[in-house]
This record gives structure tokens, C-alpha cells and sequence, in this order.
């Protein structure tokens, strides 16, 4: 497991700090419930030398969905957002490595709903120019919550606690990641990502009604299928379709598309010839080799 990165600088409290200057009080509500909503951005160095995040104003919308969800006053600006990502992004940016950025609101006033105000924190981490290699996956004992316990939709830290425990038993059962399923026990999603299987060379993906956070790289990546032919539905998936599945890949912002090799033990086609097709378009779009018009792609890091 790699390590967290302690970069030099973040931003909080409206500009760059530096990292030990990153603090919240013990007594205010993100750290005695947890409360925040946040969103894992990345960016990609591009052919002409510059450095550009995918989908901003798709995050920017999503976090203020999060946000409305859970109460939580939306006070930050598209440009306040883009823009603090472009200045962490001109501190910390090193040639050739990707980034990827988190952008927290943390509750840093308020009780209870009332009084809330929030902080919007930015931290940004280094990470190698790689396609992810593929993973074995479980099917965890644990379950997604609904939408009436804890919305799947508010992408929330406290949403995280279940992901967590799954990780903690798929590192028992000698996996990478873990599916959780819903209540019904059909698969919602895996700790940080949205699940794809293809069945007879068609690429199935769970709604966001039985548990699945509402996507960007899937909206990425049903455009993207679109353009390759690939027929894509979102529909239910039961959990004897993941045993049956002859592929399977997770995907999201930082998972990017992660192909797997075995589900709870039984091994899958290590070609995985429809989401490998999938997954080296998704990288020449991200990386502006093949441009898509699903892939907005907005420089950062220039001052
Ligand atoms: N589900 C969860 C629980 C996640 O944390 C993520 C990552 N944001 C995703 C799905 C994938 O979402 P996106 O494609 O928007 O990154």
C-alpha cells in the first residue's frame, strides 16, 4: 500500500498554506461526525507540454449535489474551485507525473444544521504516469447503505466507513478491492470506484438506485463505448452475473479502468478484449492523444 503523501503546500482557508498548517479543531462537526463532502479530481500531462484535469465542472456540479444533500451551505465559486486547483497544481506539479487532487468541504462551523459553514480544503498528490495493472476482486460480506440510511449520492468521508471495512476484509482474502452489494444483494459498487462486466460483448453497469455513486468516468465511458460500438446498459446486476461475468473492470476518476483478474477466486479472461479496448481509449482521451468530446480537459498548474 503506498503511502500518503505529505506534499509541501495545500490550499484551505482561501489560499496555499503549508501542509502542517492543514488543522481543524476537535470541536467542530468534521471531525466529531465526519461531516464533509469531497471529490477525487485527475489530471494528465498532455502532448503540448501542458497539464490538464479532467471533467472540473462535472465535480464542481457533483460536489454541490453532495452538499445540498447533507445541508451543507454551497458558498464556493466555480472560479474559487478551478482556481485553487490551479494554483496547488503550479506548486506541486513535477514533469511527467500525474496528479490527482481531493477538494473537501469540511464542516468547520455549526451544530447540529444549524450555523454550518464549510472550508474548502484542496490537497493534490503525485502520482506515476502508469495504466493500472489488473486486481483481484471480492464480493465483500459487507453492504452498500441506502438512500434512506446514508445516500450514496452525498459523496461524503462518512460514506467511507463501510468501504473501509471491506477493504479490510478483502486484504484478509488476499484482494486489492472489494464489491459491496446492496441490500437487496445486487452489486452497487466497489470502496472507490463503479463496477462494469461484460456479458456476450455487451457492458452492463449497476444504476445509481441500487447503490452505485453517480459516475463521471462511467458517463466517460458509455460515450466512449458509443464511439467504439460497444453496446452499454445500466441495469441491475445480480451477484451470480459477477461469477458469470467474462469481464469485469472498476472505474472511476482514480481507478481510472481497472480490469480484474479473478472475483472471489475465479479467474477471469486475463484479455478482458472489450474493456481492454475500453481502457486504452479512456487513456488517450484522458491523456489528449485521441481527444473525445465526452473528456473536457482544462489546463492547470499555468500561473
Ligand atoms: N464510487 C465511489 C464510492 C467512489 O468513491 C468513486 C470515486 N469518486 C466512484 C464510485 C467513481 O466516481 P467517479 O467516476 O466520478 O470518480
Amino acid at each position: 500500500m503506498e503511502q500518503l503523501q505529505t506534499p509541501k503546500f495545500l490550499y484551505m482557508n482561501k489560499a496555499l498554506r503549508l501542509w502542517d498548517e492543514g488543522k481543524l479543531h476537535v470541536g467542530c462537526e468534521a471531525v466529531n461526525r465526519g461531516l464533509n463532502v469531497f471529490e477525487g479530481l485527475k489530471g494528465y500531462w498532455q502532448p503540448d507540454g501542458t497539464f490538464a484535469v479532467v471533467n472540473v465542472s462535472d465535480h464542481y456540479r457533483r460536489l454541490q449535489r453532495s452538499s445540498r444533500i447533507l445541508h451543507i451551505p454551497f458558498t464556493t465559486a466555480f472560479d474559487e474551485f478551478s482556481e485553487a486547483i490551479n494554483q496547488l497544481a503550479a506548486a506541486l506539479l513535477v514533469v511527467e507525473r500525474d496528479m490527482w487532487f481531493r477538494t473537501t468541504l469540511f464542516v468547520t462551523e455549526g451544530h447540529w444544521g444549524e450555523g454550518t459553514v464549510a472550508d474548502l480544503v484542496v490537497t493534490a498528490y503525485n502520482q506515476e504516469k502508469v495504466i493500472p495493472s489488473p486486481v483481484d476482486l471480492g464480493i465483500s460480506t459487507w453492504q452498500r447503505s441506502t438512500d434512506l440510511s446514508l445516500p450514496c449520492r452525498a459523496k461524503t468521508g462518512t460514506n467511507y466507513q463501510v468501504a473501509r471495512l471491506a477493504r479490510i476484509e478483502g486484504r484478509q482474502r488476499g484482494c486489492s478491492d472489494m464489491i459491496l452489494l446492496n441490500g437487496f444483494g445486487r452489486v452497487a459498487e466497489s470502496t472507490a470506484s463503479c463496477v462494469l462486466i461484460v456479458r456476450d460483448g455487451a457492458i452492463y453497469t449497476p444504476t445509481a438506485s441500487e447503490g452505485a455513486l453517480e459516475s463521471i468516468t462511467v458517463d466517460i465511458l458509455e460515450a466512449l463505448a458509443a464511439s467504439l460500438d460497444i453496446p452499454f446498459f445500466r441495469r441491475p446486476i445480480d451477484r451470480t452475473e459477477l461469477m458469470v461475468a467474462d469481464e469485469i473492470a472498476l472505474v472511476g476518476t482514480l481507478a481510472e479502468v481497472m480490469l480484474a483478474r479473478s472475483i472471489d477466486g475465479l479467474p477471469l479472461d486475463g484479455d478482458a478484449p472489450i474493456l481492454s479496448r475500453l481502457q486504452a481509449r479512456y487513456f488517450q482521451a484522458v491523456r489528449g492523444l485521441d481527444p473525445h468530446s465526452s473528456v473536457h480537459l482544462c489546463p492547470v498548474g499555468l500561473i
